[in-house]
């Protein structure tokens, strides 16, 4: 059967016997892996769309449930991305990140939309590249089910007091509740940070363009979200993550210059 959907490249592995298999997240049928020939070194139409960070069109036939590609065609590339040492490290965390939480072909083309809005806003960005990812996964957290419990105490159901957040009971905690753990993955919330959840699971993505958040506030709260998922996921180290890290030393390297 002969397939086409727009998509975008999560992940290639490497080539077995001349053929490689690329992870698409299509608009279509979510999540697929798809066998290929194109060589993406190659200066052809079909390896453009194969490239990082690019938006493409893709020809796919499926058959007895493997996908193969037959073609594909560049719509746009982000080389900004590319270009920009700390984009390109906070987007291929996102990538992997999706490749990571997504299960294969849930179609879900809200989740396509949303990585294609986060390029296009990273694509333009001068800085504050944290606050966009922030934003994608609290967005992502929403559309997978398993957005973190914020207007009330996860134990007691009051409103007030919402001072803490506990990752193992997924979402705030007052402070009443908080005297009786010893739990060791609860944060105090008292930086803004269920404010900017709330305003990030809000608004659409459009609206953050200009946003901001203070480098401090960024990094504490993306401890919090990537404890949150790698708890409730169970994921384990990413790749990209040392990337993250190599990066963040650099930057303090920098201030203390
Ligand atoms: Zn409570």
């Amino acid at each position: 059967m002969q397939i086409n959907t727009e998509g975008i490249v999560l992940r290639q592995s490497k080539a077995v016997g001349g053929k490689k298999v690329v992870t698409l997240l299509t608009k279509k049928y979510g999540k697929i892996a798809v066998g290929t020939t194109v060589a993406h070194k190659s200066k052809t139409k079909s390896a453009l769309a194969l490239s990082p960070f690019t938006l493409g069109n893709y020809q796919l036939f499926k058959n007895r449930g493997y996908y193969n590609m037959d073609s594909a065609e560049a719509i746009k590339s982000y080389f900004a991305i590319g270009e920009d040492v700390g984009k390109y490290m906070y987007s291929s965390y996102a990538l992997e990140l999706l490749d990571r939480l997504l299960p294969e072909e849930m179609s879900m083309s809200s989740i396509f939309t949303l990585t294609v809005n986060f390029f296009e806003a990273m694509e333009k960005r001068k800085s504050g590249y944290e606050t966009l990812l922030l934003a994608l996964e609290i967005k992502l957290l929403r559309k997978l089910g398993i957005f973190p419990r914020v207007e009330k105490c996860t134990c007691c159901e009051r409103t007030d007091n919402l001072e803490f957040f506990s990752i193992e009971d997924g979402g705030v905690i007052c402070s009443f509740c908080k005297v009786n753990k010893q739990d060791r993955l609860i944060y105090d919330a008292n930086f803004g940070m269920i404010d900017i959840i709330k305003y990030f699971d809000k608004k659409p993505f459009k609206e953050f363009e200009k946003l901001n958040l203070k480098e401090e506030t960024a990094s504490k709260l993306q401890k919090v979200i990537k404890d949150y998922i790698a708890f409730h996921f169970d994921l384990r180290e990413m790749k990209s993550e040392t990337l993250l890290n190599i990066a963040v030393d650099n930057k303090s390297d920098d201030k203390s210059q």
